[in-house]
């Protein structure tokens, strides 16, 4: 029993906690302790593999995985990134301060959230195989854009599984719509929803609150679950790219073996950023983590203040992954500050789901700031910030990338604190091509052009090539082509699975 819940003391198993995805009332699964990974391990990871340092980190977390199950899930899953290092270290020059850059969007849909959701499929398989699990797991997700690609190219032609993904026929870009129809794999289907993302994330919501379709589905062997970033199965693969990049930077010779550095991470729903957490409980000489956010800076004002209070506009901008106003992920990190006192964690919890704010005190509040830094960048300074990179380093920054970018730059102008730092790159810039186009050469060009023409004009400007995972998309087949009311999601998949039978 290695993990248990943030808000009861109830114990389970690293399978068990992969296939629940949340605790019972509500908690998340947190590890039982960190155990240690020594600086003479990470000194052995200079020499390895990617997916063996994933495979060592991950051994610290899933107790009932032998090594050999874990090597091969490690294995599967990082041989379709198209860089031989999966998550490859680059130093920028030309910025103050020493500065490198962790890619995390070397994955199929070219995103970090790749990195887990290659894993969580393989170790969602071994695991019902241990809980002796026989029927169909039915993954549904409703996405806004990049989850739903990631977990479709993830579950595609897993064995035991399908995944339906439901998107808003309204509101994600074209080249996100095109990443998604054109998926391949008999166990994957795509689905427009007439509406906004709320209308599709509520109607996945009901489905799972729907105990007559539970039974439905179990008559005909299947099991629902979901891919979110709650999963236990979806933090641990994180923790990994943070010991790999360390152990890169020893290797380089950048820093020296046990020497701080500060980490910068673009921040949405507190997954990332928690998994460098995780590994500086671990061991690793982790200096600051930097918090960085959009105009939804409800995170920033946390951890200024120690008051959570959601209240507060929803914001729209050229970050949308990080456009969240409840960061659930969080939560874990509550746990840790109050000494895992799981009743008080629901206390803060219930106040938050009520839409109230809740406030940790100024004991953790100082707890909280050895460690962490928080801050906010608008679209505008965004924007700035992916042009004077590209200026002074030649590098590309898409602009989730560039919030963190530009939130070390303004914490290095204040304190003047020269420890070496990462910035975590959680997407490519052709993914948001229109966005760093704009940026780089100004709304005239690019407007009335595509996103794939914007990332042509962003290519010729820049002497890159687009990578080719985008540049083919216009010419696959479309494979899905379903549009439904909200009303049906639950019949589609009625029919899915009547069609599959
Ligand atoms: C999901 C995502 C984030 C936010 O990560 P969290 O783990 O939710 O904090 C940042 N950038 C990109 C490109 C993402 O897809």
């Amino acid at each position: 029993m290695s993990l248990i819940s943030t808000r009861s003391s109830e114990a389970v198993t690293a399978s068990q906690a992969i296939l629940a995805g949340m605790a019972p009332g509500g908690g998340l699964y947190v590890p039982c302790v960190f155990s240690p990974i020594s600086q003479r391990e990470i000194l052995q990871m200079t020499a390895q593999p990617y997916a063996r340092r994933a495979a060592r980190v991950l051994e610290a977390f899933l107790d009932d995985f032998t090594s050999a199950e874990i090597a091969g899930a490690a294995e599967e899953a990082y041989a379709r990134f198209d860089a031989p290092e999966v998550a490859p270290v680059c130093m920028l020059s030309g910025l103050d301060g020493p500065t490198h850059v962790l890619e995390l969007f070397h994955g199929p849909t070219l995103a970090f959230k790749d990195v887990a959701l290659q894993l969580l499929p393989r170790l969602t398989r071994l695991a019902m195989e241990k809980r002796g699990e026989k029927r169909e797991l039915f993954v549904l997700v409703a996405t806004s854009g990049d989850t739903g690609k990631a977990a479709l190219e993830g579950f595609a032609g897993v064995p035991g599984t399908r995944c339906a993904v439901f998107y808003p026929s309204e509101g994600v870009s074209a080249a996100q719509c095109l990443q998604m129809v054109t998926q391949t794999g008999s166990n994957t289907h795509v689905i427009a929803v007439r509406g906004n993302f709320d209308d599709a994330q509520n109607g996945v919501k009901r489905i799972f609150a729907d105990q007559d379709f539970a039974a439905d589905m179990d008559a005909c062997g299947r099991v629902l679950s979901s891919a979110n970033s709650i999963n236990f199965g979806r933090l641990a693969p994180q923790v990994a790219y943070y010991f790999s990049a360390y152990a890169d930077m020893v290797a380089s010779q950048a820093i020296t073996l046990g020497q701080k550095v500060h980490f910068v991470v673009p921040t949405g729903n507190f997954g990332n950023i928690l998994a460098a957490e995780y590994a500086r409980r671990m061991g690793l000489p982790v200096g600051k983590l930097l918090c960085a956010s959009n105009s939804n800076n409800v995170l920033a004002d946390f951890m200024e203040r120690g008051v959570y209070d959601p209240r507060r506009p929803f914001r729209r901008t050229i970050s949308p992954s990080m456009d969240i106003l409840i960061s659930s992920n969080l939560e874990r990190l509550l746990f840790e500050l109050c000494d895992r006192d799981g009743a008080l964690v629901a206390r803060w919890m219930q106040a938050l789901k009520a839409g109230q704010p809740y406030d940790i005190g100024a004991d953790r509040l100082r707890a909280l700031r050895e460690v962490f830094v928080g801050d906010w960048v608008d679209d505008s300074a965004t924007r700035e910030t992916i042009q004077r990179v590209w200026q002074r380093a030649r590098y590309l920054m898409d602009p989730h990338t560039a919030v963190a970018a530009r939130t070390l730059m303004d914490y290095r102008n204040r304190t003047g604190d020269p420890t070496p730092a990462v910035i975590v790159a959680t997407a490519s810039p052709f993914k948001f091509g229109r966005e760093v186009a704009r940026a780089l050469l100004g709304d005239v060009v690019t407007q009335g052009l595509d996103d794939f023409a914007c990332c042509d004009l962003l290519a010729d400007a820049c002497g890159v090539d687009v990578p080719p995972r985008i540049a083919g998309l216009p010419s696959l087949p479309v494979r899905h082509n379903a549009l439904i009311g909200a009303g049906d999601m639950a019949d589609e998949l009625r029919r899915i699975v009547g069609a599959a039978d």
